[in-house]
Order: structure tokens, then C-alpha cells, then sequence
């Protein structure tokens, strides 16, 4: 998902997913998960509970389709990588703003009563961060898709050195396990309890929908991609911050981040924003359709076109089950808006800003496909025959 500005923002977004679905991780983490893996089962017995004292993770995992995860050190990730963009975005702006101006002015700490021990660590945690990650894309820095994956693992765990208990030793490198555990104090003192309950309102306020509607919609959407919706459970971390665009997919695994408060992620909307993200690791057959058609036309291959088309099905997928929901629910006079919901592609103005003329190819030869009136491999070439 994402919300561009310009039409650079919207090549720039899409860039970023059509590299992102490339993403391969290296071996070595392979391995080190599988060994992670192997020692939880052995040690199976020995874990009193999932949650470990002073994490208090919750994850939602009785739901078909998808995982919610609200975990504490993904979290903290997250929102130091936040901050020390926002701080650097200070410094660059104003070349006269002092380190600790730039700091104070953005500090998602500022007014929480820090002690000078408490800001120094979490002002320390995020110099680290600007240093080495905050010039980084979340999406497209396998470092950080690598980063965030572990994390999200080590969710039980109250530390990430093993000090305590071996199998807790995340493998991450030994600096920046310091900066982390460092800063874990000081966030989860002042900020991890509204941030976990954000995520968990998140959490409860899509998942009846996601019961409701999940194994439905997962199979419509696979289904018009001709393909299968992925075998297990999708995992979806929910964050207070994501990345710029309030959510993110990487592959291999294939995860979600979503953001719990950015406002293009509320109300009923959340539950669009979860399929979107999901369908990113089955729309390939799209892609490919799309280069096949280009090449055999000779034409330059739009590389917006498949996630233009993405943001299109997913939105009339929703909105038809939603629409007819939202009614039943008013109906029965439960409130809310009966009619009208608004995909996310229309509500936030992507196609007005750069995908004009990709609505209305979709509009023309891939919505009668979606109505049953056409064929896959025709709506695709007649798509591209009139780009
Ligand atoms: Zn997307």
C-alpha cells in the first residue's frame, strides 16, 4: 500500500514491490532458522508459556488465512527506524538544526518523562538507526527484510543475546543486539503499552471480518489470478509505524507489516489493506502476463500496470463483500455506512495521481473479467494491445 504524491511516487512504490517479490534470502539465515527451529521443538517442554514475562506479544492466530502478530521487538524496530528517518528528514531540511533540536522537536518520547539515563539510551538506540538503517528501504534492503524476519521470530523472547536463555540468542550482530536491548527498557516503560494496544484494537477490529469473510475472499482472489492462495497461514505483523507507504510485503517468507495507526489503515478499510498486501505473493501470474504480452507486441513493459490491477481487483473483491455486509449490518441496525465503500485506490487518489489511464483500461477489459464476461488471457492482451 501506499498513498504517492506524484507520479515518481507511484513508479518509485512500484518499483520497490516488482524488487521486493525478487527478494531472495540468503541461505545462512535459512539454516539459522531451521536450527531456531529445531531447538524450540527440544526445548519444547522446557518453555513454561508462550509469553515469556515482560514481553507480552499477542498474536491472534485462531483467524483462517491470516496471523496477527502485535510483538514487542518489531515494534521497537520499527519505531526506532521511524524516528531516526524523521530526525535525519530535521537535519537535512535545516542545516542549522542542532542533533538535539532535531531530536527533541520529533522525539515520539518527547513529554513521556524520560530520565536523563532513559533518553541518553533511547537517543543513543537512535543514532544507531540513523547511522546504519534509516538511508535504507524496509522493502528493498534485504539487511532489513532479514532484520525484521527475526524479530518478528524472537517475539517470545525478553532479550536477543541468549545471556538468559540460549535459545533467545538471535543471531543479530553483536552492536546492534546491544543498541536493542538497551533501548527495550526505555520503550516498553513509555511507549510499547499504547503501541500494543493500538495493534491489538487493530487486531479485534478486523479479525471478525477476516473470520467471516477470509477463506472466501482468499479463494475469489486466487482464483482470478489462476493461481492458489499460499499453502499456511500468511504472518502479519502489526506495528505502530510501518514504512512510508503504512504497510509492506516482503517474500520468502511472505509477511505482512501493516501500521495499526496510520489513518489509511482504519475501519473497515483494514481488511483491504490485508488482502492487498496478501495478494502480493500470488499476483505473479499477472506479471507474467503482462511481459508476455508486451514482448509479443514489441511495446516497453509498464511495470505500475500488474500493481494498478492488484489495487483494482483487491478493491472490487472487498468492496463487493463489504457492500452487501455493511448492508446486512445496518439492516440489522448495527450502524454504519450501508453503501458506497470506497477502495482504497479511489480513497486515496492513486489513480488520479499517475494510474489515469490504467483505470480505464481496467475499468474496460479487466472488470468484464471480473464479471465473468471475458477470459483471463484476453482481458490481459487487450489491456496491453490499447496501452
Ligand atoms: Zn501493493
Amino acid at each position: 500500500m501506499f498513498s504517492p504524491n506524484s507520479t515518481s511516487d507511484v513508479r518509485r512504490a512500484l518499483c520497490l514491490r516488482g524488487l521486493g517479490a525478487t527478494i531472495v534470502r540468503l541461505a545462512k539465515v535459512r539454516l539459522l532458522r531451521i536450527s531456531f527451529s529445531c531447538l524450540l521443538l527440544t526445548l519444547g517442554l522446557l518453555w513454561p508459556s508462550r509469553t515469556i514475562a515482560g514481553t507480552q506479544n499477542y498474536a491472534e492466530a485462531s483467524l483462517p488465512v491470516f496471523e496477527l502478530h502485535s510483538g514487542f521487538w518489531i515494534n521497537l524496530h520499527h519505531t526506532l527506524y521511524q524516528e531516526a528517518r524523521q530526525r535525519k528528514a530535521i537535519l537535512s531540511r535545516d542545516a542549522n538544526t542542532t542533533k538535539s533540536a532535531a531530536a527533541t522537536a520529533k522525539s515520539v518520547l518527547a513529554g513521556k518523562g524520560l530520565t536523563d539515563t532513559e533518553q541518553k539510551a533511547w537517543d543513543d538506540a537512535v543514532a544507531f538507526y540513523m547511522l546504519n538503517y534509516a538511508d535504507k528501504d524496509l522493502l528493498f534492503t534485504t539487511e532489513l527484510i532479514q532484520l525484521k524476519d527475526q524479530l518478528g521470530d524472537f517475539e517470545d523472547c525478553d532479550e536477543l543475546s541468549g545471556r538468559k536463555r540460549k535459545f533467545c540468542d538471535a543471531g543479530l550482530p553483536a552492536n546492534l543486539t546491544l543498541v536493542l536491548e538497551a533501548a527495550a527498557p526505555v520503550y516498553r516503560a513509555h511507549l510499547w503499552p499504547e503501541h500494543d494496544k493500538a495493534n491489538r484494537r487493530w487486531i479485534l477490529q478486523v479479525a471478525p471480518l477476516v473470520r467471516e469473510q477470509g477463506v472466501g475472499l482468499s479463494e475469489r482472489l486466487a482464483d482470478i489470478y489462476q493461481t492458489r492462495w499460499p499453502h499456511g497461514k500468511i504472518r502479519v505483523d502489526v506495528v505502530a509505524y510501518a514504512n512510508w507507504a503504512g504497510a509492506y510485503t516482503t517474500v520468502d517468507p511472505l509477511r505482512v507489516t501493516i501500521s495499526s495507526l496510520d489513518s489509511r489503515n482504519q475501519g473497515p478499510q483494514a481488511l483491504e489493506v490485508l488482502f492487498h498486501e496478501g495478494s502480493h505473493g500470488i499476483a505473479e501470474p499477472v506479471q507474467r502476463a503482462i511481459i508476455r504480452e508486451c514482448r509479443q507486441r514489441d511495446k516497453p513493459i509498464p511495470r505500475d500496470l500488474w500493481h494498478a490491477l492488484v489495487f483494482y481487483t483487491t478493491g472490487e473483491v472487498i468492496r463487493t463483500v463489504l457492500t452487501s455486509s455493511l448492508a446486512s449490518s445496518a439492516d440489522k441496525g448495527n450502524g454504519g455506512p450501508a453503501s458506497g465503500y470506497s477502495a482504497y485506490a479511489f480513497r486515496e487518489g492513486l489513480y488520479q495521481r499517475g494510474w489515469k489511464n490504467y483505470l480505464e483500461l481496467l475499468q474496460r477489459f479487466w472488470q468484464p473479467y471480473l464479471d465473468g464476461k471475458a477470459t483471463f488471457d484476453d482481458a490481459i492482451a487487450r489491456m496491453v494491445s490499447s496501452l
